[in-house]
């Protein structure tokens, strides 16, 4: 059974094709710079072909287009008729306290896609735009919506309210919603079952590490608490967002530089972080190579991003009185070895001990750095949320049975 799944954003298109039974990623391919100058396609298939080329995409209706076309193309295509495909799967990032799981597309679903647009400005339209256009090419194939917020809504009040007059909740739903939901919980169901155990009584913390990056402190398979709030913009420093600071800087700055609310959130998005601190790069390995070359702010910023990482992994370990396994997952906790050989320093005595040639010979795939003995498991595990969007629309339409 073939899946296609879907990740449309304000100006490019991502797909996969992947094959259920085997979860083997039949094509991949991505139309970016829609309705810009020069869009590009780009398209592999699991046989060793690729496809590249400059296209004419004004709309992400020719994107889609365009998809079906190389999807089902005697060079480059996976299927010989639409019809194998049984679902689409669509990510979108923001469901607001609408949608605590996936949902199929009807609509009532997207009309309340669109209530949460106040969330997800620049995500939400273009991924509603998506699910229509599909509606409009591929009609009877049923759609499903996974969303980056849907994980997170089993948190309780104590975690996700801020304390603001409570109206603000109320009137304007301001509170912590948190993102990369899918990430999250692929890798926390998959700690599960590494430590063959049922969910429940499980205590994980996962560490998604990448140009965006976010914990959850995860119970019984259900999140708790998250470091993402409102926005993305929240937690941890980024590559290039500046996570957690004091909110009064934010009126301070913009008084100081005579900024409005955009320029401010521009640079809280965009010129912060990793980037901002270093002034070098917002990459990790830009960082690590020019640490070594002896640039004392690009190891001042990963410094501040393995102490502030530190500092959240025990928080969540206290909020959930205990744990059982720490997982690191997306680029950077993926492949880092010393982000996380450092971030765990001096976490021995909560019984993390991690075996630092298993940690340096481990990237990129799933595995144990955790030291014979430690009393919490620190796993390796290669977040794959496209995959775990195909189950869960899978699952959704009861298509497995
Ligand atoms: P995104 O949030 O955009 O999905 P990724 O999860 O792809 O980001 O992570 C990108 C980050 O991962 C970059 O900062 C990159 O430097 C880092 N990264 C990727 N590979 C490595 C590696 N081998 N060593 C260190 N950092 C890496």
């Amino acid at each position: 059974m073939k899946i296609l799944v879907i990740n449309s954003g304000s100006s490019s298109l991502k797909y996969q094709v992947i094959a259920y039974e085997t979860r083997e990623v039949l094509c991949v391919g991505l139309c970016e710079r829609i309705g810009i100058d020069e869009p590009l396609m780009s398209h592999k298939t699991n046989n060793g072909k690729e496809y590249k080329a400059v296209r004419d995409f004004k709309t992400h209706k020719d994107a889609v287009f365009a998809m079906v076309e190389m999807m089902t193309s005697k060079e480059y295509g996976i299927i010989d008729d639409l019809n194998e495909i049984k679902a689409i799967g669509h990510r979108v990032l923001h469901g607001g306290e609408e949608f605590t799981a996936p949902a199929q597309v009807t609509d009532e679903v997207k009309q309340a896609i669109r209530r949460c647009f106040a969330w997800g400005p620049l995500h939400n339209p273009a991924n509603l735009t998506g699910i229509e256009v599909c509606e409009e090419i591929m009609p009877g194939i049923p759609q499903v919506t996974i969303f980056d917020t849907a994980f997170h809504q089993t948190m309780p009040a104590k975690a996700f309210l801020y304390a603001l007059p409570y109206k603000y909740y109320e009137d304007l739903g301001i509170r912590r919603y948190g993102f990369h939901g899918t990430s999250h919980m692929y890798v926390s169901q998959e700690a599960i079952k590494l430590l063959g155990k049922e969910p429940e009584g499980t205590k994980i913390v996962t560490c998604h590490l990448g140009n965006g990056s976010s914990f959850a402190a995860v119970k019984d398979g259900k999140c708790v608490d998250t470091t993402m709030g409102l926005t993305p913009l929240a937690g941890i420093p980024m590559g290039t967002r500046c996570g957690d600071i004091d909110p009064a800087i934010v009126p301070y700055i913009m008084k100081a530089e005579n900024l409005d609310p955009d320029q401010i959130d521009h640079i809280m998005n965009k010129e912060s972080g990793m980037l901002g601190i270093s002034g070098v790069s917002s990459d990790f390995r830009d960082l690590a190579a020019t640490a070594k070359e002896g640039n004392e702010r690009s190891q001042l910023a990963l410094d501040i991003f393995t102490y502030q990482g530190k500092k959240i992994i025990a928080s969540y370990i206290a909020a959930l009185g205990g744990v059982d396994a720490l997982v690191f997952t997306a680029g950077v906790g993926e492949n880092d070895v010393n982000t996380r050989a450092e971030m765990l320093k001096g976490l021995e005595f909560m019984g993390i001990e991690i075996d630092h040639d298993k940690n340096a010979n481990l990237r990129g795939k799933v595995g144990d750095i955790s030291k014979e003995g430690s009393k919490v498991r620190v796993f390796i595990i290669p977040t794959n949320e496209e995959l775990s969007i195909a189950l869960q629309t899978v699952e959704l339409l009861g298509l497995a049975d």
